[in-house]
């Protein structure tokens, strides 16, 4: 869907450039000159990324990056720095006043868009982070958990592991995570890399892990349900700007030049560590006991106490971003006859497993809850009616691919019929929960006198 980007650049010209590149890609752009026009534009247009001039003379450009990324209403904007000289110092600078990432002139555009395409990938992360944490909170329940960032595991993998290089001995003696070397070999399919890693760094600059074979482990790691949630930081030689382009594109989280300073290194692995940890904590603040009040025992989603005031302010905050979401009802079909004939808990052990692959084929974004008996809502921010229909109909044909076991040897097929409702299509207001979840019922109900194991969309989004 279409992201906004905020263009800052005291330089009519430099604007004009980025403009012209940003419109081609689809996005929709705004372009300012001064920190107080850029202000204006961030409260009022709400944007992704913001793409940041910082060798302007236009008042203190780091320290405006600085405060962006610290106050709590811009704090998950991605930034990218440009005209950033290119050296250690400048790109420091830039990295430790906020920016996610630096660009030198001249600009490698398939660069810049890849990077621009992963950082925005993962900045809804944080703002669902955000929106999570002020329902509990309105609930009564404050996060007990500090933010600090706790030791991770690191793990790296080099060819070069007898004979480590430079940039990775140095690396090591600047940070504090717990750090292992693994071969190459030996992770491409390996079956268990325990302790998993948080953060993989995988060294592309010799020895075997040329080109292809080092991106078949990108993608190996991406795919594997092992490995898939963990951070990914490619480390690649000199002017390898398409290849860093391609690691980005297939799925990693960031890249660096092995020529790079130790400490930007450091730092970005900081970042991604940090992210990281955000989403296991998006994920499993609803295992954890501290919520018991606010999930359901049998399968550990959300409960209607606090699903319902958590969609009104997902609701609130798509109207303020003009971003569509998106509800969808699951009931399982015919489940009555489940208990009737196997007994009420093969219907319980369905309940846990249908929870299960739910919750493991969303993103960590989307929004699972049970709202009552055989009913679940599912809620996906910045998702338009072409993805609301594919989502829904993966997640349909997800449960009746295998059956679900009851019991030893025991196992039952199950369908369900789903009901999407998508709110923010162009040209339409952005609906409250109440009118979207109303809307999901019908199309249900619609889905059920169909037939059941099938997706209906509400009438204005079909
Ligand atoms: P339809 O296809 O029209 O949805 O038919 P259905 O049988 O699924 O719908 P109905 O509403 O008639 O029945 C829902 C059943 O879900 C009845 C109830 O016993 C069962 N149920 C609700 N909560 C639980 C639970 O926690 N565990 C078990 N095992 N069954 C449950
Ligand atoms: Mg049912
Ligand atoms: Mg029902």
């Amino acid at each position: 869907m279409t992201a906004r980007i905020l263009i800052v650049d005291s330089i009519a010209t430099n604007r004009i450039v980025l403009k012209v590149k940003m419109i081609a890609a689809q996005f929709v752009v705004d372009a300012c000159a001064t920190r107080a026009e850029a202000e204006d534009a961030i409260a009022q247009h709400h944007p992704d990324l913001v793409l940041l001039n910082l060798s302007d003379q236009d008042g203190d450009r780091h320290g405006f990056c600085k405060m962006l990324r610290n106050l709590p209403a811009s704090a998950s904007i991605a930034i990218i720095a440009v005209g950033v000289a290119d050296t250690a110092q400048a790109r420091f600078a830039a990295l430790d006043a906020g920016a996610d990432d630096v660009l030198s002139h001249p600009i490698n555009d398939t660069l810049m868009m890849a990077r621009i395409r992963s950082l925005l990938r993962v900045r809804s992360v944080g703002q669902e982070l955000v929106l999570r944490d002020s329902t509990s909170k309105a609930l009564g329940f404050e996060e007990a958990t500090a933010r600090f960032q706790a030791a991770a595991n690191v793990a790296f993998v080099s060819s070069q592991i007898g004979e480590p290089t430079q940039w990775l001995s140095a690396f090591r003696k600047v940070t504090s995570h717990k750090t292992r070397l693994l071969d190459p070999d030996g992770v491409l399919g390996a079956t268990d890399l325990r302790p998993v890693p948080d953060l993989f760094i995988l060294d592309a600059t010799k020895g075997d892990l040329q080109q292809n074979s080092f991106l078949n482990l990108i993608s190996d790691l991406r795919s594997r349900s092992e490995t898939r949630l963990a951070a990914q930081l490619i480390v690649l030689g000199p002017d390898q700007a398409e290849l860093a382009a391609m690691c980005l594109d297939l799925g990693a989280d960031d890249v660096v030049s092995a020529t790079a300073d130790p400490k930007e290194m450091k730092h970005r692995a900081n970042v991604l560590i940090g992210r990281k940890q955000q989403h296991d904590r998006l994920r499993d603040t609803v295992r954890s006991g501290l919520h018991a009040a606010i999930t359901d025992p049998l399968t550990g989603l959300y409960n209607r106490r606090y699903a319902v005031p958590h969609l009104n302010r997902m609701a609130a905050e798509s109207t303020k971003l003009e971003r569509p979401f998106a509800i969808m009802m699951i009931d399982i079909d015919h489940f009555k006859a489940v208990n009737d004939t196997y007994g009420h808990a093969a219907g319980d052990a369905v309940l846990v497993q249908l929870s299960d692959r739910l919750r493991e084929n969303l993103r960590a974004i989307d929004f699972v809850a049970r709202m009552g008996g055989e009913e679940f809502l599912i809620a996906m921010p910045r998702t338009s009616v072409r993805r609301a229909k594919l989502a829904a109909d993966r997640l349909r044909r997800l449960v009746n691919k295998a059956p679900f076991n009851y019991a030893e040897g025991k196992s039952v097929d199950v369908t369900v019929s789903v009901g999407v409702a998508v709110s923010g299509i162009p040209g339409e207001d952005i609906l409250g929960r109440e009118v979207m979840c109303d809307l999901a019922d019908q199309a249900l109900y619609e889905a059920k006198a169909a037939g059941r194991n099938q997706v209906a969309m509400c009438a204005s989004a079909a």
